[in-house]
Formats: C-alpha cells, structure tokens, sequence
C-alpha cells in the first residue's frame, strides 16, 4: 500500500485536529476491517491515517429518557452481546450478531460499520474508476448487478448501503453525534446516509471530511414489538443479500403504526411507507405479514440481474411481521 502518515489522538478534539489537512486525502481509522481492506487493494490511498479509536467512547450509557447512548468506538461484538440493548431493541443485537464472523466483530466497531463504503465490486477493484472514485461512469447498470440496488435506482450509483446496524438504528428513530471543527451537531439516522447525486456521489452520508461520529442516541422504544430478518447467501459470513427490520406499536392486537426499513436493497436503509401503510390499524396475522410484504416491494425496480431481490426482500418482510406475531412461517416459501 501507499506510505502514509500515522496520527494517535486521545480525545476528540485531536482527532478532528489531526483529520485537517488541505488538499490532502486524511482519513479516521477504527477496527480497519474495511479501510485497511482498501489500503491494501490500493481503491483507498490516503495521505493520513488517523486511529480514532483511542479518542472515541467504548461504553454503552442509558440516557435519562429511557434510552441508550452507543459510543462509536464500541466493537460489534460488545454491542451483540449487551443485555439493556438486547432487550431495549432486539433487533440492533440481531443486526450486530449476524456481522461477518467473530473475528470481524471483535475488530469492527459502531463508527467504522456505519461509515463503512459500498462492497460494489466495480468500487473494490483499482480498475475500475467508476463516479464513487472520480471517473465519469457508472459499471453497474449494463454490468454484473446481481447484488445492486433495488430501489432508488436513478443513479448515478447503483449500490447498496453495506451497513447492517444502519437499518435498525433508522427502525428505532435513532440519532447521530457528529463532531467535527465548529463543535458538535445531531443528526438523525433517517438524515444521515445520502441518495447518490452527480454532486455527493462520492460519499454515501452528511460527514464532512474534517468531522467524526462520536455516539448513536437511541430514544427510548416506548411499547412497541419489533423483528428483524435476513436472507443470506446460504449461512455464509457475507453481508445480507436482502434485510429488514419491522418496529410495531400496537393497540391490542391491532397494528397503530408501523417503521420498516428494509437493507441491501438501495444506497440508503431504505424506508418503505408502503409496507407501513399495508400494516397500520390491521390485526397481527399472516395475511397482514403478507400484504406488507407485498406492499414493501410493490416499487422496487430492479436492475438486470437483480430480480430475486424483489422476492427475498418480499419475504423478509413477510417473516419479519410474522416473529413478531410468534408465528412460523408454514413453507420455505413466501
Ligand atoms: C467478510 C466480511 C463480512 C462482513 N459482513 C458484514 C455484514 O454482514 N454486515 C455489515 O454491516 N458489515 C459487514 N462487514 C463489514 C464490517 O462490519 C465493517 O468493515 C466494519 O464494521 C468496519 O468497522 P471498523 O471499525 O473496522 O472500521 P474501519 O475499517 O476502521 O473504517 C471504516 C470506514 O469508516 C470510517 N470511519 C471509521 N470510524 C469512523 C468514525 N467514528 N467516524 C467517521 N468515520 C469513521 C473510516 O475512515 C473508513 O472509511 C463485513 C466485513 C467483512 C470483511
Ligand atoms: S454502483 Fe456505484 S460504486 Fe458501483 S460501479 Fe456504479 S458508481 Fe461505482
């Protein structure tokens, strides 16, 4: 890989100091488990590493409103593994449990999984200078698009988002600490990650370059029932070919409003109002499960070679509705 300068900073402050430098590529490094991937593969070349994770908070804190706040510095496997979270919000733990292997969820943290850039596979090779690294075309479209988007397909950028945790932190109404030069702002999970345009095609959230995140603030779930599905490629520890998380309040037995947001299947954690509208003032059932299931893709607009994605993110849907409910699904198809 390229030679690169080498920056420690034990606290916030330096950090965002250390990521200033005009005009030349600084970047922050956590578990490296995707940068130093790219380092090595030469798609990522920066001038400047900066290791956050001493300046980054590790702990996991309940907030005076019932919720909890997740420093960024806080590796997978802690965050699978933490019981407030787990029975706070299952699905953030199902999520973080389900991350590539052990190995990589031990190295990996909140921060770097959330801000983690696309597998597309044209973007993983030096080849292939597509718009995400400066060039002025997009290889997907007529391409090997098996594992593109879904939805939100107008381009320039046809990825998925890669991050597994980014679906139920937007499920929950989770919010961003971000630091940066001027202070710190709060950003919500639903603002965070960006639809690719010609003029931010090159990063896929609101980070400025000179900024960090520093916490994710989950609100107190308040009484809701939530599930959380994922299909894989066979139990391989590959990313989610298709995923959702469901979060129901409940009057009873009959569904008052829904939040689903669906992953893998567009270049943001993608929310699906049709599927909440399918499941809103219905009872909890299967035919509901279903219907949302249906509604969840009734817009989707795949790519060449990516219509399975339509069925799969259908059925994740359908089974997600139906954990909640406690029910099994009666055949292994939808
Ligand atoms: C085989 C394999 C399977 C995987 N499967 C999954 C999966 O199923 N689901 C999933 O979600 N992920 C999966 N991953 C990705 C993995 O979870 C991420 O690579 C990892 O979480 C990144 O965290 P890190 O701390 O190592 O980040 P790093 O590699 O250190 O950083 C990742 C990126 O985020 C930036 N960054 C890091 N921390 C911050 C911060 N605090 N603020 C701003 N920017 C920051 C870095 O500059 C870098 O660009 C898989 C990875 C591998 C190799
Ligand atoms: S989908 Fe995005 S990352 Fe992949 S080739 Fe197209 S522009 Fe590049």
């Amino acid at each position: 890989m390229k030679a690169f300068e080498y920056a420690n900073p034990t606290n916030e402050k330096d950090a965002v100091a250390a990521l200033r430098v005009d005009g030349r590529i600084v970047l922050p490094l956590a578990g490296g488990m995707d940068l130093i991937a790219r380092m090595k593969d030469y798609v990522t070349s920066p001038d400047r590493v900066v290791n956050v994770k001493g300046a980054l908070d590790t702990t996991i804190a309940a907030t005076p409103d019932g919720g909890l706040k997740i420093g960024a510095g806080v590796r997978i496997a802690d965050l699978a593994e933490h019981s407030q979270v787990g029975k706070l919000y299952p699905p953030v733990v199902a999520a973080a449990g389900e991350v590539g292997t052990p190995q990589i969820r031990n190295a990996g943290t909140v921060g770097g999984n959330l801000n983690q850039r696309p597998r597309c596979w044209y973007f993983r090779q030096e080849e292939f200078v597509c718009y995400k690294k400066g060039g002025n075309r997009c290889f997907s479209p007529a391409g090997e698009n098996q594992y593109h988007a879904i939805f939100g397909n107008d381009g320039p950028s046809h990825i998925v988002h890669a991050s597994s945790l980014a679906v139920p932190f937007t499920a929950y109404g989770a919010t961003f600490r971000v630091v940066g030069p001027n202070g710190e702002r709060i950003v919500a999970a639903a603002d965070y990650f960006t639809m690719p345009t010609l003029q931010n095609v090159r990063k896929e959230n609101v980070l400025a370059d000179d900024e960090i995140l520093t916490h994710v603030m989950l609100p107190a779930p308040g009484n809701v029932r939530s599930g959380h599905y994922e299909v894989r490629y066979k139990e391989s520890h590959d990313w989610p070919l298709a995923f959702t998380t469901v979060v129901l309040t409940m009057n009873g037995t009959t569904i008052r409003s829904a939040r689903v947001v669906l992953g893998a299947v567009a270049p943001i954690p993608w929310r699906s109002t049709d599927a909440e509208q399918a499941l809103a003032g219905k009872p909890l059932n299967e035919a509901t499960a279903a219907a949302a299931g249906e509604a969840a893709v009734r817009a989707a607009k795949p790519l060449s070679r990516n219509g399975y994605k339509v069925q799969i993110t259908k059925t994740a849907v359908k089974r997600a509705v139906m954990q909640i409910a406690g029910l099994k699904p009666v055949t292994l198809r939808a």
